[in-house]
């Protein structure tokens, strides 16, 4: 199976990636963690890709593509993969289809979260995250047992810098702008299935093997 994970910021992209991962056992590639290890790891795409990521911009099609392109060469994702956060422009689309050529795959289905605005907005500025193993909490709705500190690894809870409240909305323009505009491609090649965002964590399990049965 192969599945793009298609929404604004804030819809819950992430969280039920993982969740399809661990259901159907494929890996989940998650462009926006890849760039932050790069960013972390002071790599060549690490550099370019941080000013991008500060101001809520889209980071530069040829990096972004380049990491996927890498990624997807490796063998744990011949018979599957979840793509959460990729493609986000139309170059990126076209340039999925050319990989996925490449592979002699196609791309099963597009997973479009919508959640409205309030919800995202309350998501992101109150989002904390993990800067070591990129743990999601909410400061109302997923709140780790010790205040401040990871469930999972211990580290320290920060916000990240473009869950600030004005590049929020600046990454919410972007998406309208260059990323909503895709899903119009793969409308027509009939691969989009809708899902709501506003579903509490414990019922997107379901929600998924209903909308997925068959693949
Ligand atoms: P969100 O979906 O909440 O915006 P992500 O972690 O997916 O959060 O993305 C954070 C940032 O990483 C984006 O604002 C952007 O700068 C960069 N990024 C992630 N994926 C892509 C992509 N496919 N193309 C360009 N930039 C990306
Ligand atoms: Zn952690």
């Amino acid at each position: 199976m192969r599945l793009v994970i298609l929404g604004p910021p804030g819809s819950g992209k992430g969280t039920r990636a993982k969740i399809i991962g661990r259901i159907f056992g494929y890996p989940v590639v998650t462009t926006g963690a890849m760039l932050r290890e790069a960013v972390a790891a002071g790599t060549e795409y690490g550099k370019i890709a941080e000013g991008y990521m500060k101001k809520g911009e889209l980071v530069r099609d040829d990096v972004v593509i380049g990491i996927v392109e890498e990624r997807l060469r490796k063998p744990d994702v011949e018979e599957g993969f979840i793509l959460d956060g990729f493609p986000r422009s139309v170059n990126q689309a076209r340039a999925l289809d050319r990989i996925l050529n490449k592979m002699g795959a196609i791309l099963d289905v597009v997973m479009y979260v919508t959640a409205k605005p309030e919800t995202i907005l309350s998501r992101l500025s109150l989002r904390r995250s993990c800067p070591k193993c990129g743990a999601i909490y909410h400061l109302k709705d997923i709140l780790p047992k010790v205040e401040g500190v990871c469930d999972e690894c211990g580290s320290k809870l920060v916000q990240r810098d473009d869950d600030k409240e004005a590049i929020i909305l600046h990454r919410l323009e972007v998406y309208e702008q260059q990323t909503f505009p895709i899903l119009e491609r793969y409308e027509r090649l009939g691969k989009v299935r809708e899902v709501s965002g506003e579903l509490k964590i414990d019922e997107i399990p379901g929600e998924v093997e209903r909308v997925l049965k068959g693949l």
